[in-house]
């Protein structure tokens, strides 16, 4: 077995057993990077002398006697997270050249614990999106191929597309994403790899560029459940400069990937029988029911009534939230700068150069929703949906301790799908934007194929800092399911 292939628990295990250095395990990383990114376009920045240095520093500590969670385990970055010294760029133009004089949170935590980061991944510009098509640095492919049809390039979900792809690709042993409505998640289940967006508040969003910030939560991407719980443990914990993290002790998320899910009742949310959705997700739904049935869960069918309403309210707060957070990039304070007549001047074709189509699309649908006249028609209704929303879950979690769902309502779709109606694209997030505007925690598990041979993905969904809830069932899913499928693109293949 090739050291790319290794789960991020048994890459730790090799390491602390002297099988191998980290050295060797970034540098199989950095080969693998080397062979396939050109084509996946996974990470737009590549940190190979650093990631050596740090893999090597892994290397000395650890013949000094030292053990830290993450020690010479290598990662990939979305490039959203601020690196210190490194570029970051939201994948957009405007941010230019900009290069961080700090770390983020989450970031900082995962070096604390060793960890060595590969590089920066591609996403969706600031994160919006769902197919990373928005990218200034361009598309990533999908690593999954149709059966039959190695031609067409499927894109891998978005925003953490990158994240996404180069875990599914074995160019890193897990990744970060960031979930504003479905980010991790969506990702996750086009690339058939696991990821968990946390309850808001767990990581500290210190540092990551801001997409609309009563939304964005940090989270890990990897490729079995557990890897995922050991990310996780890491990044998150309380941070005093971000004022929304929560002061409360983190779990052993890896202890309770191993609890039973016996007795455990598990909800059915009815609305999410969405119209139109294909019947073999509907099918994979059951089955994942009939697998928790089988390890002792009870099943019971509960209502989040407000449900289809999700998509309207979390398309009025996140551009909104948006329109101001990004109000910042004026061509003063960071990147790009292009000169005018006049400062209006100046203002108007820098923000016109620099951002895309879709975030200049957020950026004025959340200008009109919170101008004078419409706020009340629009921005406050959708908060006052947001928080039935947010009452449908507290019910439902009254009655029962965790929900199933699918992740998405298709598999990977193909570029250049989707692309000529934004709400086409929007519809991808109906399973996924309601926990996010409700904060509460949510993993993708992969759970099996479509007829196509592309992976599918189930959601859990748990109360609020409940994480280790969300892991017991995801990883009951994992080990019944015994998905093996390996995507086409990958390293060694
Ligand atoms: N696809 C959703 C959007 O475009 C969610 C993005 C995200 O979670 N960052 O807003």
């Amino acid at each position: 077995m090739s050291l790319t292939d290794l789960s991020l628990a048994a890459a730790r295990e090799g390491l602390r057993r002297g099988d191998f250095t980290a050295r060797e395990l970034t540098e199989a990383h950095l080969t693998a990077i080397e062979a396939l990114n050109p084509r996946l376009n996974a990470y737009v920045t590549v940190m190979a002398d650093r990631a050596l240095d740090q893999a090597d520093a892994a290397d000395a500590a650890r013949s000094r006697g030292e053990d830290r969670p993450l020690l010479g385990l290598p990662l990939a970055i979305k490039d959203l997270f601020c690196t210190e010294g490194v570029r970051t760029t939201a994948a957009s133009r405007i941010l230019g050249p900009f290069v961080p004089p700090y770390e983020s949170t989450v970031t900082a935590n995962l070096l604390r614990d060793g960890a060595v980061f590969l590089g920066k991944a591609n996403l969706d510009e600031f994160a919006m999106g769902s197919s990373n098509i928005t990218s200034a640095f361009g598309p990533v492919e999908n690593p999954w191929k149709r059966q039959g049809d190695p031609a067409t390039v499927l894109v891998p979900g978005g925003s953490s597309g990158g994240s996404g792809a180069g875990v599914a690709a074995r160019l890193a042993l897990g990744a970060t994403g960031t979930d504003t409505g479905g980010s991790i998640r969506q990702p996750a289940s086009f690339c058939g790899i696991a990821g968990i967006k946390p309850t808001y508040g767990r990581c500290s969003r210190w540092g990551i560029v801001a997409f609309a910030s009563s939304l964005d939560q940090a989270g890990p991407m990897a490729r079995t459940v557990q890897d995922c719980a050991i990310l996780l443990r890491s990044m998150a914990g309380h941070d005093p400069k971000d004022s929304t993290s929560i002061d409360r002790p983190v779990p052993d998320y890896e202890a309770a990937c191993r609890r039973s899910v016996k007795g455990l009742r598990i909800g059915v949310p009815r609305e999410y029988r969405a119209e139109g959705m294909p019947a073999e997700i509907e099918r994979l739904w059951e089955q994942g029911l009939a697998w928790l049935r089988d390890a002792g869960a009870e099943i019971i069918e509960v209502s989040l009534p407000h449900t289809k309403y999700g998509l309207a309210a979390y398309y009025i707060v996140a551009p909104a939230e948006a329109s101001s957070n990004l109000a910042r990039y004026d061509g003063v304070r960071f990147g790009l700068r292009v000169e005018g007549e006049d400062l209006r001047d100046m203002y108007e074709r820098t923000r016109a150069e620099g951002f895309g189509a879709e975030v200049r699309r957020r950026i004025l649908i959340g200008t009109y929703v919170l101008s004078a006249g419409y706020y009340d028609a629009y921005y406050l209704r959708a908060q006052k949906v947001r928080a039935l929303i947010l009452r449908d879950f507290t019910e439902a979690f009254a009655r029962v301790d965790a929900l199933l769902t699918p992740t998405a309502p298709s598999a990977a779709f193909a570029q250049g799908e989707k692309m000529d109606d934004p709400v086409k694209m929007y519809l991808n997030d109906i399973f996924t934007v309601p926990a996010s505007l409700a904060g509460v925690p949510g993993m993708s598990v992969p759970a099996g194929l479509d007829g196509d041979g592309l992976p599918l993905g189930l959601q859990v969904l748990g109360r609020p800092f409940d994480e280790e809830t969300v892991f017991a069932v995801a990883a009951a899913i994992e080990r019944a399911a015994g998905f093996e499928a390996l995507p086409s693109l990958r390293a060694g293949a």
